[in-house]
């Protein structure tokens, strides 16, 4: 079948979730698939392994990729959070969501000045949560040499917010 369509079959659709209008691309038939996990991680190691020092997940999906990365690759796994889940001191930003905003965190004890972090996450879609993660990582001192994600939504654009990093994703809707 090859990765592309490995993935695209275990991608389940679910119109209006989790607002009316919204068609979301839901993983967890992927995830929940040895074949498919396994062939996922593998292609990230392949496509971010050599020049990293530890991986990014980005809560909560991002996490469930991150981590299996980075036992491949041999480096340490970091945990971008939503707000209020991390013991002090963090690094704390805020970011634009359609209706509001939200905030992430990480704790910098995780993380060592010049470290180069590859940043992961399940979908990119407006771009603006991987953009603000970027943020803090880069004010702990740390640079973010790649961003991979599973799915891209081409239509919302957020590559656009991502300029100057190399990103990568296996698939694009
Ligand atoms: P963004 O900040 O790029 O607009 O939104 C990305 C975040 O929302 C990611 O953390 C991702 O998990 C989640 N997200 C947005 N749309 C979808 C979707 O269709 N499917 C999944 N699985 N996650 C989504």
């Amino acid at each position: 079948a090859g990765l592309h369509g490995l993935i695209t079959e275990k991608v389940r659709d679910v119109p209006d979730f989790p607002e009316p209008g919204v068609l979301f691309r839901d993983i967890t038939p992927l995830l929940a698939d040895g074949t498919a996990f396994s062939a996922v991680v593998g292609h990230l190691a392949d496509v971010f392994g050599g020049e990293v020092d530890v991986v990014a997940g980005i809560e909560a999906r991002g996490f469930l990729l991150a981590a299996p990365l980075a036992a491949v690759l041999g480096v340490g796994v970091v945990a971008v959070r939503k707000v209020g889940k991390l013991p002090p001191p963090t690094l704390r930003t805020a970011y634009d969501l359609e209706y509001g905003s939200a905030e992430i965190e990480v704790s910098p004890a995780g993380l060592t000045p010049g470290a180069r972090v590859v940043l992961i996450d399940d979908v990119l879609a407006t771009g603006g949560t991987a953009a603000a993660a970027c943020r803090l990582l880069e004010e702990a001192g740390t640079k973010v040499t790649g961003i991979g994600f599973l799915i891209e939504l081409l239509e919302l654009g957020g590559r656009d917010r991502l300029p100057d990093r190399p990103m990568h994703a296996l698939v694009s809707y």
